[in-house]
């Protein structure tokens, strides 16, 4: 008697009169049991059929339906139910085989063509999951607190939606006061508009606020407190502070800000003695130029009063936002409030970003003049006034022309002061916890694998947490699972963009806790109440009813939970044929695996920390010893596969 059953929707969404057995030609497929269903959407038919398939004997089910998603949740979550094993039930997607195939009309040779796809692809399934071998991993459940490093706009809105879906966090700065750059401004400019001094003062008041209401008591700030180094793994990471003390939490969230450094060298400017003393210098840091106009009184201001003012961007950091959001909005204020005469150098304006149109457009019609350069950077030459305090600057600069190439005259414009752009870095005290955590900080440009050069495109923090390390490329996170990286952080970010990439953040740490909950909850013995109509508790391999499971479809499993779905597939290390050569733990991206001195742990082999293993099969392709497979990606499912498909062809 066969093991494996098929199940066939039949329902026009499925694929039309020709999801049938006998079309199919079920015999063709060996030994199985077949049944064909209108109804596979609906609860009762599928405890009926459910009932009749255990009756015939069957432990491993092919559900041949429309779309896998859908059929995931319309018909393996009452199969679980059901007393399924989760993983012992493959999906085969079939709507789009059929493409409207044995529809009136069709052609003989469309419906056979479209007969012949459906029996590879039921075939596979069914020897696929005939080859299954596989166990859940043990998760241990996770801590449901969220450290979040840096108590700035970004990490102060993370911690309010946190604390909004119901998740503890404690937020570590260590500054005396929280809020960061927002202490230092009384507007905002958010999403083509700006933000007034009372809204601000409120969003302040919400978030900075240490007494603001926390729901729950779900929020903790510390300030003056320093994260020095970080240990552990997703679900327990352990944070330890400065000047003591420790915290225990499930996910950390790295929202320390970028640095900014202004090295003239860049631009080449000598590295001291560009400085012109006297009625304001004649050359501006970006940085700089934004505390003056920011904090400073009017009246103090007046010393920019009709002066002839030139912005660089694109020299010392590549089409940064970061400088290019400040350079536009401290170019038109001058122009606006002080009558200066301002011109704008910058490479192109292809930087994308939120907002950057209006304020572009903004420039251009307070008269700021925008000059497109080419190729290297302008030249600046700093002409200090004879027997006086101050100076000017002269800006040489190679413009295209239109027949392509350059004009043949560089344009040569004299200003009374010059705003540079700077090098944008992650923060400092990123390096400890960076290295703790085994990610790379960017700041380190020898050790990095892409050392920062002048005009590179975006910030190297940035490029080596996200576009070398994180082969997956999701946003926030980077390349370690539990760890994600906010604002700032993880480059050039602007403030509407740090302040999405905290709300993205907290659904992704909401999200990721449930189902690594939900994981935990599988190799646990108090599972969730038993539903009602479980028939097949016997039936079942998985231990008590609940209701979360896995489940197989063609190439991955994935786990469910009320909650949602969760990619499971992950590295197992056979601990016979492990020669503890460490070359996984130097491959793996994502820090999942350690080899473990002798005495310190029981197995002697490398070890997977199933929590932090993101199944991308880099070690198991990279063992000498072949000692790793990942679950659900068997060599046996695979040659199953292939041999069905040397048949077929
Ligand atoms: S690469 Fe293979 S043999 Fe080497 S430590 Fe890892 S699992 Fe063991
Ligand atoms: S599959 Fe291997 S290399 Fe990839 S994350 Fe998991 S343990 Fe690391």
């Amino acid at each position: 008697m066969s093991e494996v059953g098929v199940l066939l929707c039949d329902c026009q969404g499925a694929g039309s009169n020709l999801m049938d057995p006998v079309r199919l030609g079920a015999d063709a497929f060996g030994d199985i049991e077949m049944i064909k269903t209108r109804h596979l959407c609906d609860p009762n038919e599928i405890a009926r059929i459910s009932s009749e398939m255990i009756r015939r004997g069957v432990k491993r089910l092919v559900i041949g339906a429309c779309g896998t998603d859908y059929a995931r949740s319309a018909v393996g979550l009452p199969l679980v139910k059901n007393g399924w094993p989760a993983q012992l039930l493959e999906f085969v997607p079939l709507v789009e085989l059929f493409c409207g195939a044995g529809a009136a009309g069709t052609s003989a040779i469309d419906e056979e063509r479209a007969l012949s796809s459906v029996r590879l692809v039921l075939k596979r399934g069914i020897e696929r999951i005939a080859a299954r071998k596989w166990e859940p991993p043990v998760y241990r459940r996770p801590r449901r607190r969220v450290g979040i490093i840096g108590g700035g706009v970004a990490g102060l809105l993370l911690a309010r939606c946190l604390e909004a879906a119901g998740v503890q966090a404690v937020v570590i700065e260590r500054e005396n006061e929280l809020g960061g750059y927002l202490r230092k401004v009384s507007s905002l400019d958010v999403d083509g508009g700006k933000v007034e001094v009372q809204v601000v003062s409120a969003l302040k008041e919400r978030l900075i606020c240490k007494e603001a209401p926390s729901r729950n008591g779900k929020l903790e700030f510390r300030t003056c407190t320093e994260a020095v180094h970080i240990k552990g793994g997703p679900g327990r990471f352990v944070i330890s502070f400065s000047p003591d003390g420790e915290e225990e939490v499930g996910a950390v969230v790295l929202a320390t800000g970028y640095s900014c450094e202004f090295h003239p060298e860049d631009h080449g400017l000598p590295s001291s003695g560009w400085m012109v003393s006297g009625r304001g210098p004649v050359v501006y840091s970006m940085s700089a130029l934004e505390e003056a106009l920011g904090r400073e009184t009017f009246d103090n201001l007046e010393h920019f009063r009709g002066k002839k003012v030139a912005f660089v961007v694109d020299v010392s950091t590549g089409d940064s936002k970061v400088f290019t959001v400040s350079g536009l909005k401290n170019a038109t204020r001058l122009r606006r409030e002080f009558a200066c005469e301002v011109y704008f150098f910058a490479r192109d304006a292809k930087v994308s970003g939120a907002d950057l149109e209006s304020l572009y457009g903004a420039a251009r019609r307070a008269g700021v003049v925008f000059v497109k350069r080419e190729g290297s950077k302008p030249s600046i030459t700093i002409k200090p006034t004879e027997g006086k305090a101050g100076g000017k600057a002269l800006i040489s600069c190679l413009l295209p022309s239109l027949g392509g190439g350059f004009m043949e005259k560089p344009l040569k414009i004299e200003v009374d002061l010059v705003c540079l752009d700077e090098r944008l870095l992650p923060s400092v005290r990123d390096e400890s916890l960076c290295a703790s955590l085994e990610i790379g900080s960017g700041r380190n440009l020898r050790s990095d694998a892409m050392a920062w050069r002048p005009g590179r495109r975006a910030a190297p923090g940035s490029l080596s947490r996200f576009q070398e390390e994180n082969v997956r490329l999701y946003t926030v996170r980077t390349a370690r699972e539990g760890v994600w990286a906010i604002g700032g952080a993880r480059g050039d970010q602007d403030l509407p963009e740090s302040l999405t990439d905290a709300s993205c953040a907290a659904m992704e740490i909401k999200e990721w806790l449930d189902g690594y909950e939900a994981l935990a909850s599988l190799t646990e013995t108090d599972g969730p109440t038993k539903p009602e109509g479980d028939h097949h508790e016997e039936h079942r391999e998985g231990g008590p009813e609940r209701d979360i499971g896995a489940i197989g479809t063609s190439g991955s499993v994935v786990l469910f939970s009320r909650d949602g779905w969760q990619a499971l597939v992950r590295a197992v290390v056979d601990e016979q044929k492990c020669a503890r050569c460490l070359t996984c733990v130097r491959v793996c991206p994502h820090r999942a695996i350690k080899v473990l001195p002798f005495g310190e742990s029981e197995r002697r082999a490398a070890e997977v920390d199933p929590a932090a293993c993101r199944g991308c099969g880099t070690c198991a392709s990279a063992c000498p010893g072949r000692a790793i497979r990942l679950t659900a990606f068997s060599d046996e499912e695979f040659l199953a596969e292939l041999e069905v498909m040397g048949e077929y062809l």
